[in-house]
C-alpha cells in the first residue's frame, strides 16, 4: 500500500539546480505546505543560462529572463523566500565551496524538511538521462545535510549545527512515499507554465497538461487523484 505523507512541516527548504526544477519536481507539495502554513524556502543553484537551443540568446539574457520566471512562479506557489546562487549552468559540480554554502543555508534557515534531486536517478527509460547539475545538486545537498550541517566540527564557520529530520528526493526512480497534491495540482500547473523559456516552441497549455498527466500517473500509484512521489530519508532529529 502506498504511503501518503500527511505531515506539514513548519519550515521546508527546497534545493534545486535550475529555476524550473522545483516546480516540476515538487511544486504541488510546496504549494500545499505553503497553503497550510509552512514557511517554504527555495534555493536555485544555477542561473539556468544555457537552457536553450537558440544560439542567438546569450546566457546572461536567458538567466535574467529565467530569474523573472522564477519570481512569478514563486509567488504563485506561495514561497516565503527564493534565492539564486548563480552558478554557471552545467558547471555545478565545479562550484568551489558548494557544500559549505548549502550547510550555511541549512543552518541559517533551520528547516525540519528538505527537498531536492535524487542524484542516484540517472536513466529515465530510453528518452532522458538526468542532467549533470541535477546529480551534482543532489549529491552536494545530501553531503551538506548529513553529516555536515548536523555536526559542529564540520564547517564551524557556517553557524551552529542543525539537524534536518526528513529529506524528500524528487525525480527519483524509487519513490517510496507520495504527497496528495489534488488540491494544488492547478497551482503547480500554473507555476510550471511560468517557465515559458523552457518550452517556448510548445503551444500554450502544453506544460500544464503534462503536469496534470504526470500527477495523475503518480496519483494512481498512491491511490489519490493527483500526487508527487519521493524517496524519503529520515535523518532523525
Ligand atoms: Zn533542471
Amino acid at each position: 500500500m502506498a504511503e501518503l505523507v500527511t505531515v506539514v512541516p513548519s519550515v521546508a527548504l527546497a534545493v534545486y539546480a535550475h529555476p524550473d526544477d522545483a516546480d516540476v519536481g515538487c511544486g504541488g507539495t510546496l504549494a500545499l505546505w505553503a497553503a497550510r502554513g509552512s514557511e517554504v524556502h527555495l534555493v536555485v543553484c544555477t542561473d539556468g543560462g544555457r537552457g536553450t537551443r537558440d544560439v542567438g540568446t546569450p546566457p546572461e539574457d536567458l538567466a535574467a529572463r529565467r530569474s523573472e520566471e522564477l519570481a512569478a512562479a514563486a509567488q504563485i506557489v506561495g514561497l516565503h523566500s527564493h534565492r539564486v546562487l548563480g552558478a554557471a549552468d552545467g558547471e555545478l559540480d565545479r562550484r568551489a565551496g558548494f557544500v559549505a554554502e548549502l550547510v550555511a543555508l541549512v543552518r541559517s534557515l533551520q528547516p525540519d524538511v528538505v527537498l531536492g534531486h535524487d542524484p542516484t536517478a540517472v536513466f529515465f527509460g530510453q528518452d532522458y538521462f538526468n542532467h549533470r547539475d541535477h546529480r551534482a545538486a543532489g549529491w552536494a545537498l545530501l553531503d551538506a545535510l548529513s553529516p555536515s550541517a548536523a555536526l559542529p566540527h564540520y564547517f564551524p564557520e557556517a553557524g551552529p549545527p542543525h539537524q534536518v529530520s526528513t529529506v524528500y528526493l524528487s525525480g527519483t526512480l524509487e519513490p517510496d512515499v507520495w504527497v496528495d497534491i489534488s488540491e494544488t495540482v492547478e497551482v503547480k500547473a500554473s507555476a510550471v507554465e511560468c517557465h515559458r523559456s523552457q518550452f517556448a516552441d510548445a503551444e500554450a497549455g502544453w506544460a500544464g497538461d503534462a503536469v496534470r498527466r504526470r500527477a495523475a500517473e503518480e496519483g494512481r500509484r498512491a491511490g489519490v487523484a493527483h500526487a508527487e512521489g519521493f524517496r524519503r530519508l529520515r535523518l532523525g532529529g
